[in-house]
């Protein structure tokens, strides 16, 4: 090699003449020789291969350092030796447990904690993941929260009436444990959950700060726990198949250490990471999110992390008016009140597909609020029902044209139509294809979805609204 070298040493630097030295030719000991150029010698740049080549200057410098020894074991002695020695052998003692402890294996400190949320499913399951533990309910709690608490509930009734599942068809959701929500959680934070009044401030139901802690964590937290626990499946559900849908879930204001606007657990942070952490072949994801509110949760916990692309599309104008978040969002598209189909549909249309032009990712996270429908008293927007079903279509469109998984959670919607509106763009996206029990990840060889990949070039003039 000319020029850099083999060493990526500055131009004009001699490279290191010892076998296998990866060290940068001109560091420490090289000397400039005539002309400027560096002079290096196997002693000045490998520590190893260069012991065999001791200048007077080495040994020089080698007695120097055995009289800075001297110096240092003279103070130690003379400060407290026993103590100092105790201290370090504690230290190691500490290390070594922790490198055998037998739950972490030897030298495996970072392996992932054991969960139920990752076992399969009967392969007979819709990618669909509910319980019916999701739903609050306590003695008329619930109606105190302009949330139809029982949203989720009336979904998967509606989609049984279709007969388009049926309960031993869907993927029972499972709570998740102290241990997997500290998988992004703090310790800290999970302890502020013991008081009722923190969760009343999250939930904005403010009776709740005079509920005993128990009623409140099996009322109104295990819910949400159950939730949380949903998307987390529903994110290896939808590697494994290609799609899944939690009917509850996109808590998207929490965070790994705060709470706020009824998100207690941050299931959106918590997905992406078990993915990550678990599945192999999974390491970049973007999230897609379209609840009419800015998801500062999940764009708190993903600031400085590249590995996810955040698209958001949200009123400008309510609640959370993140501004540091805002800082992780990829692609910002702020509305302005009122917005209606037309426009939105158009914008939504337009971001998708340029955010997964700009990077193709390995799972698209695609928070479904509805939220933005026309009269909800919190979104301040104004798209009707079937603009709703014409926006799942187009990001499910998008994904499985280029064959990435997507993992759909319900988030915000707070009107009692909201649920018949899921579950009717739930059957659209049957009717059209995009979902289906057999779905694989590919789509290869699945004759509806090649026909919808083929239909899809007109995407855009498929827009307007019957
Ligand atoms: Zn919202």
């Amino acid at each position: 090699m000319s020029g850099a070298g083999a060493h990526g040493e500055a131009a004009g630097a001699a490279p290191c003449p010892a076998p296998r030295c990866r060290g940068p030719a001109g560091g420490r000991g090289a000397r400039p020789g005539p002309g400027g150029a560096a002079r290096v010698t196997e002693a000045a740049c490998c520590r190893g291969e260069g012991a065999r080549a001791l200048s007077l200057r080495g040994v020089q410098a080698l007695l120097k350092n055995i009289h800075c020894l001297r110096v240092c074991f003279f103070v130690l002695f003379q400060l407290d030796f026993k103590r100092v020695f105790l201290i370090i052998f504690r230290l190691e003692i500490r290390g070594f447990l922790f490198r055998y402890s037998p739950d972490k294996g030897p030298f495996c400190p970072a392996q992932p904690h054991r969960t139920a949320l990752y076992e399969d499913p009967p392969a007979a399951c819709w990618p669909i993941v509910y319980s019916p533990d999701y739903n609050i309910t306590f003695v008329g709690l619930e109606k105190l929260h302009p949330f139809d608490a029982g949203k989720w509930g009336k979904v998967i009734n509606f989609l049984k009436e279709e007969k388009l599942i049926a309960d031993d068809l869907i993927v029972q959701a499972r709570e998740a444990t102290d241990e997997d929500l500290l998988v992004v959680h703090t310790r800290r934070y999970l302890n502020k959950l013991k008081w009722s009044f923190v969760v009343a401030t999250i939930t904005e139901i403010p009776p709740v700060a005079f509920l005993p802690n128990f009623v409140v964590q099996r009322k109104v937290l295990r819910p949400l726990r159950t939730q949380t626990g949903g998307t987390i499946m529903a994110g290896k559900l939808a590697v494994d198949r290609g799609w899944a849908i939690n009917v509850g879930g996109g808590f998207h204001h929490c965070s790994s250490d705060k709470g706020g606007g009824f998100c207690a657990y941050a299931d959106i942070t918590l997905a992406i990471k078990f993915l990550f952490e678990r599945v192999q072949g999974v390491s970049k994801a973007t999230i897609i999110d379209l609840d009419a509110h800015q998801g500062n949760g999940h764009e708190r916990d993903f600031m400085d992390d590249h590995r996810v692309y955040i698209m958001d599309v949200y009123n400008r104008y309510i609640y959370p008016g993140d501004g540091f978040a805002k800082r992780a969002i990829k692609r910002k598209v702020e509305l302005e009140w009122g917005t209606e189909d037309t426009e939105y549909l158009q914008k939504v249309h337009t971001h998708v597909e340029g955010a997964l032009n700009e990077l193709k990712p390995d799972i698209i996270v695609y928070n479904a609020g509805t939220d933005i429908l026309d009269g909800d008293p919190l979104g301040g927007l104004a798209v009707s029902p079937q603009g709703i079903v014409k926006r799942d279509e187009v990001v499910f469109k998008a994904a499985r044209r280029r064959r990435i998984p997507i993992l759909m959670v319900t988030s915000g919607g707070y009107q009692k139509r909201t649920a018949r509106i899921i579950a009717d763009s739930i059957l659209n996206l049957h009717s059209l294809g995009l979902i289906d029990k057999e779905l694989a990840a590919s789509g290869a060889g699945n004759p509806k979805v090649e026909q919808m990949i083929r239909d899809s070039a007109q995407d855009f003039s498929n827009l307007s609204l019957q």
